[in-house]
């Protein structure tokens, strides 16, 4: 992912709809260029923290937002296990019925057989 997309994405970051292979590529990129990090780090600062420190929270701005990303990155772990366990499953279930309906061919098969035999 380049800058300009990265920083197209910040905000769809903050509102928590950003998702997939986006997600992905956004998380990365945050944790290795400065500049996107600090961009996200502003916008965070304008959209979360200010509105808080308003209402008189305290706030911890690096704490926060690392905790934001590594909430971001857990949930977009479990996002693709469970995918990837549908998946398993659904092959998994795809197999009995391809066994079911073998089997249901060949009785049927055999059956018919032993009726004209
Ligand atoms: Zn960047």
């Amino acid at each position: 992912m380049d800058c300009n997309t990265c920083e197209n994405h910040i905000q769809a970051f903050l509102d928590r709809t950003l998702s997939g292979e986006d997600l992905r590529q956004f998380l990365l990129h945050v944790k290795k260029c400065s500049n996107c990090h600090e961009e996200l780090e502003t916008a965070y600062l304008v959209e979360v923290a200010i509105p808080r420190i308003e209402a008189g929270s305290a706030i911890n701005l690096d704490k926060e937002l690392s905790e934001r990303l590594a909430a971001a990155e857990r949930a977009r772990l479990i996002h693709w296990v469970l995918s990837n366990m549908m998946r398993s499953v659904e092959v998994a279930a795809g197999i009995v019925l391809s066994y079911s309906a073998v089997r249901a061919f060949i009785l049927f098969g055999m059956q018919y057989i032993t009726f004209f035999d």
